[in-house]
């Protein structure tokens, strides 16, 4: 289930106001980070094993994912993994990140420098709205009434009337930059910091820290002038002012606001991302890494391009399953249409498949332009398929034969029970049938029925209307084209004869006589058929 952001949707009324607060709709500020990890620790006993001197800087505690603890000194780092000495036997190690606690590999990570650019956002918790067209829209709900909903998302303010939503509307977070526009999401943050930016007699420390967190909330939401701005202004605000992190963040914010319109660029790659727009999203990862071979934002890049490529196969997969879904049952309704059972049939045989996978590979270009059909074969192959789906034949079994309806049936329909007194004559009647059946034998030879006439397939095809004819289409495809997993086949009597597959009736005139003439519903094949599939 992946969101369609058709925000800026043509037509759709799109008023870019000033909407409400974003705090007062619940915008979270990423939590402040600590001062790091602490400082406090045993003092060093033995230098290191090697005969050099420890360290002269601070040690360091690291806590790992397990729960355990390492005194020592960060050597080195990388976006990969921490150069790390050891106090306890003086050996150094390489630590992947991910052994860290994810707490302070993320503090650690700030410090450094390596913050993912969408790992620390404010979120906010929006609406997910579906539309009878299929669109998705995602914003938070402003106003509604009997006539429509307004949702406000980062493009503007959108009415959808009522009469056009579908199904329920599901509440989720994301990212606050998805609803709110940067100057929205700037504003409303400042006007929390007011008092102690500009108030006259403002303690100097308290300003500097109203700075400080401003300048973190830029940089959460990709401003990184402003936060530069906000950083800068906390030196002059007070000169005292210390945070153990604040060389590395204006250092940081620094490098990001040189690279402001890399840093849109990013934004505008996940931006896209998040509207499933891939190939777009994929074409400007190619203009980025070619205009800005050397960018201070590469990690950054880097790790937005193996997510954006991650999400893209994740939807390709799941959007091979629907689409395919989708156009078996489309395909196999424009077909019912067509009156001549043979070439529905030929259709069925040879053209079927091929031009469900056509279609479902033209669905997928929106994801990826290049994608060939044997690739969107594998996706298919690929499917969850946990969905199961059902498929009858319905009164047309008889189409497919005697055989055929029955093929891979576990246990016949159940008898009736012993104690019914039909069923003495139902025995009887299926003994009557046996002798019927033989004598067609003998007089047939070859199958030269006398209810033949009455079987016509065409005749059947063309007396059948256009949604079980879609209903059969789907069936035979189901069982023949080798596309789905068939679960399971069942069947159920023919409710005309009551799964005999023939008729009984008493000839007029010459007194008691019974006549035996196939049943006109099922033509003698006495079952309608179904399937399971996934
Ligand atoms: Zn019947």
């Amino acid at each position: 289930m992946k969101p369609l952001l058709h925000l800026s949707l043509a037509g759709l009324l799109a008023l870019l106001a000033a909407g409400p607060s974003p705090a007062a709709r619940g915008v979270t500020a990423p939590g402040q980070q600590d001062a790091g990890p602490g400082r406090a620790a045993p003092a060093a006993e033995e230098p290191p094993a090697d005969g050099e001197a420890w360290p002269t800087t601070p040690l360091q505690q690291l806590r790992l994912r397990d729960g355990g603890l390492l005194w020592g000194w960060i050597e080195s780092h990388t976006s990969e993994r921490v150069g790390f000495l050891r106090l306890d036997n003086g050996g150094r190690v390489q630590l992947p990140w991910s052994w860290l606690d994810p707490r302070q590999e993320s503090e650690l990570k700030t410090i450094f420098g390596y913050v993912d650019l969408t790992s620390q956002e404010p979120m906010v918790l929006a609406a997910r709205v579906q539309t009878a067209s299929g669109d998705e829209f995602v914003g938070v709900i402003q106003n509604r009434n009997d006539q429509y909903l307004e949702l406000k998302s980062a493009n503007g303010l959108l009415q959808l009337p009522l009469a056009q939503l579908r199904g329920t509307i599901v509440e989720e977070l994301v990212p606050a930059r998805q609803i709110y526009t940067r100057d929205e999401l700037y504003d409303d943050q400042l006007s929390l910091h007011l008092p102690a930016l500009s108030g006259p007699d403002v303690d100097p420390a308290v300003k500097a820290e109203a700075h400080f967190e401003l300048a973190r909330f830029c940089e959460s939401v990709f401003d990184f002038r402003r936060a530069l701005v906000h950083y800068q202004a906390i030196a002059e605000a007070d000169p005292t002012f210390t945070h153990p992190d604040l060389a590395a963040s204006l250092e940081r914010a620094g490098r990001r606001a040189a690279a402001q319109e890399q840093a849109d660029v990013l934004e505008e790659i996940d931006r896209l991302r998040g509207r499933q727009l891939y190939p777009a999203a994929v074409e400007l990862m190619q203009r980025f890494a070619t205009l800005y071979p050397d960018s201070p934002l590469t990690q950054d890049f880097v790790r937005l391009q193996a997510s954006v490529i991650a999400d893209r196969e994740r939807d390709l997969l799941e959007q091979a399953e629907l689409r395919w879904h989708y156009w078996v049952s489309k395909l196999a309704r424009e077909r019912a249409k067509d009156d001549q059972f043979e070439s529905v049939l030929a259709w069925l045989e040879e053209g079927c498949s091929a031009d469900v996978l056509a279609a479902v590979t033209a669905d997928l270009t929106r994801y990826r332009a290049d994608i060939s059909e044997t690739e969107v074969r594998e996706l298919w192959n690929q499917r969850a398929a946990t969905r199961l789906r059902r498929a009858s034949y319905g009164v047309g079994t008889w189409l497919i034969g005697r055989d055929a309806a029955r093929a891979g049936v576990e246990g016949e329909e159940e008898q009736a029970p012993a104690s019914d007194p039909r069923s003495e004559e139902r025995k009887q009647l299926e003994e009557r049938i046996q002798r019927y059946l033989r004598n067609q034998q003998v007089a047939g030879a070859g199958g030269n029925r006398d209810s033949d006439s009455e079987a016509d397939p065409q005749a059947y095809w063309e007396a059948t209307g256009v949604a079980s004819r879609h209903a059969w289409i789907v069936a035979h495809y189901v069982e023949n084209s080798g596309d789905m997993r068939v679960t399971r086949a069942a069947i159920r009597p023919c409710r005309e004869c009551g799964g005999t597959g023939f008729l009984e009736i008493v000839t007029a005139g010459d007194g008691q006589g019974t006549r035996l003439f196939e049943c006109p519903l099922c033509h003698g094949v006495a079952v309608v058929r179904r399937v399971s599939y996934r």
